[in-house]
């Protein structure tokens, strides 16, 4: 291996630290510390996980965390009832709702029932519209961190080429939208882009956002590209065992690349430790306070 481990759990150690002092400066501001509420409907064992380890590092973080477990039999007029009491209420500055949802609630409703201001997803097509036209918005969690690992291995990303594989409203589009608001050339590459090769090949940035296992394959990096692996992939290992893996073959392109995230430790925690910096800044907006430069 010649490439450099983009350590994100280390990174994202640090956010949390930073967000646990803008939490900290939040109250004395404020008067009280920032909230953020997350809603979970039915048991999906996954989602659990996330919702008790978004709860447990907002404690961390000393701020509040408000939970919501609904069951699965929720209709979406209860939901959407819960989400505008959530708007409603002062001492909430974020909220999320879990996603995947059951098939009786569309998810698209119940997102745009969540004040813009309190979106610490950034999904609101508000939000998203902010980004796309360059105003202050509440970005998505994973691919604003996957802009902060990049900033912090490269500095200026100017005229850069990037290519992002996928095009979901979560990563693919968001991650785009990022890079070329740094002023990198963007392409955005999906599962009918010709010669998925050649295009990344061109890249001296790659985001690869699929969910295939290690679909991207060595030979289709440029030497000394810098590599950010978003797909988390669970694979059978033999006898019972599975382990994850990315969208990345990782030994092949990390002979290639000049750096790379791994998986797991490389993207995925960053994804909490933004969304706590999201709730913190949505908090300080909603009481019209400046931005905390730490954040
Ligand atoms: P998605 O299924 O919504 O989108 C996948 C995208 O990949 C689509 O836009 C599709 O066009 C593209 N695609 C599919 N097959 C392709 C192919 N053969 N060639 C090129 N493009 C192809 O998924 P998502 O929500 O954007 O997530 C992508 C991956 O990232 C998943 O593995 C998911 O688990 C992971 N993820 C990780 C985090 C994290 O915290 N690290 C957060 C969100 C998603």
């Amino acid at each position: 291996m010649t490439a450099e481990l983009i350590d994100g759990k280390a990174f994202a150690q640090q956010l949390r630290g930073r967000v646990a002092d803008a939490a900290s400066r939040f109250h004395k501001d404020a008067g009280r510390i920032p909230g953020l509420a997350v809603v979970l409907v039915g048991e999906d064992p996954a989602s659990s996980v996330y919702v008790k380890s978004k709860g447990k590092a907002c404690l961390e973080a000393g701020m509040k965390s408000i939970e919501h477990r609904l069951p699965d039999t929720t209709n979406q007029a209860d939901l959407i009832a819960l989400v505008e009491q959530l708007n409603a209420d002062d001492h909430v500055d974020g909220i999320l709702v879990q996603l995947p949802l059951p098939g009786q609630i569309d998810d698209k409703a119940v997102i745009a029932a969540i004040d813009p201001a309190k979106d610490v997803d950034g999904f609101h097509v508000v939000n998203a519209g902010r980004l796309a036209v360059g105003e202050d918005a509440l970005v998505p969690c994973t691919p604003l961190g996957c802009l902060m690992l990049l900033k912090d291995r490269m500095g200026d990303l100017t005229g850069l080429d990037a290519v992002v594989i996928g095009r979901s409203n979560i990563v693919g589009k968001p991650m785009a939208q990022l890079l070329l608001a740094e002023s990198c050339t963007v392409t955005i590459a999906h599962s009918r882009t010709k010669d998925l090769a050649a295009v990344v090949r061109r890249a001296d940035i790659v985001v690869a956002a699929v969910g295939r296992p290690e679909m991207v394959k060595g030979d289709w990096i440029k030497p000394g590209a810098v590599v950010i692996d978003v797909g988390i992939n669970r694979v059978d290992v033999g006898e019972g065992k599975t382990k994850l893996v990315g969208d990345v073959a990782f030994d092949e392109a990390a002979a290639i690349a000049s750096a790379v995230t791994p998986v797991p430790g490389g993207v995925g925690p960053m994804t909490i430790a933004v969304l706590l910096r999201n709730t913190v800044v949505a908090a300080r907006a909603r009481l019209g306070l400046a931005k905390d430069a730490s954040l």
